[in-house]
């Protein structure tokens, strides 16, 4: 028997997170040690959003450095996880709800790397990449993400990556927050714990307050994958809650 993998979604933030001692990548380290060792890792990533649904399927995928301006030592850290073709088409078999397509070309994005290369230090479980198809709706998304519950029963544990709130148009790099993202991040907090999804699907009529925390949506979409492979009676747990930068929410959930 092969022990249900929990569920994460990862409020990634600043790619710095990856290289910065900080109460971030702290919870980070520690969550990785409190999860079982998984078969391998798939990860949906707020910076691969494609036409159309894609999974990595290379044996070796490579570090990709999807992110503009920063230390010349961020842009040292190798994430050199194998792939694992044989589990990127097992996906491509169990969704249903969109066409899924091999890809040859992508690999890591800072998304994932950032946030393994805390969780999982040692870069030796097998990880793929699923994409963010532009072509969905957000309730899409999650019925999508619904289909990927047996991969749990099966050793994979599946990291969604991105931000509750994230307007990088107004984020400025130090400690503080807007109240409006205060307000949005705790209204998404009280409706996961009382197993709320509707409201969270249907971001676009909860007022201003979401509005100026989701100016774009691929950090927000994420969050429904996790919420989606939610079976009922599991417990959550948020192992980061803060707004940081004024508007990106650190919130990081563990399901299950
Ligand atoms: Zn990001």
């Amino acid at each position: 028997m092969t022990e249900k993998m929990p569920v994460l979604f990862v409020g990634h933030g600043s790619p710095m997170n990856a290289i910065e001692d900080n109460e971030f990548s702290r919870a980070w380290t520690e969550a990785g040690k409190a999860l079982p060792r998984p078969r391998a890792i798939l990860c949906v990533s707020a910076h691969w959003v494609t036409r159309g649904t894609l999974v990595t399927a290379m044996e070796q995928p490579r570090t990709i450095y999807d992110m503009y301006g920063f230390p010349k030592e961020l842009y040292e850290v190798t994430y050199p996880a194998p792939g694992l073709p044989d589990l990127a088409e097992q996906i491509r078999r169990i969704i249903k709800k969109t066409d899924v397509q091999m890809d040859q070309e992508w690999g890591l994005d800072h998304g994932t790397w950032s946030v393994l290369h805390r969780m999982f230090p040692e870069a030796n479980v097998p990880v793929i990449q699923m994409s963010l198809n532009a072509n969905l709706q957000v309730s899409e998304h999650y019925e999508v993400a619904k289909q990927l519950r047996e991969l749990r029963e099966e050793g994979i544990l599946i990291i969604s990556s991105g931000n509750i709130v994230h307007n990088l148009s107004l984020v400025e790099f130090r400690d503080f927050a807007y109240d409006w993202a205060i307000e949005f991040d705790g209204q998404v907090k009280n409706w996961i714990l009382a197993d709320d999804h509707e409201p969270i699907i249907n971001f676009q009529k909860q007022g201003q307050s979401a509005q100026l925390s989701i100016n774009s949506g691929e950090h927000y979409v994420p969050l429904l994958y996790a919420l989606a492979l939610k079976t009922e009676n599991e417990p959550v747990s948020f192992f980061a809650e803060k707004v940081w930068g004024g508007s990106v929410s650190m919130r990081s959930v563990r399901i299950g």
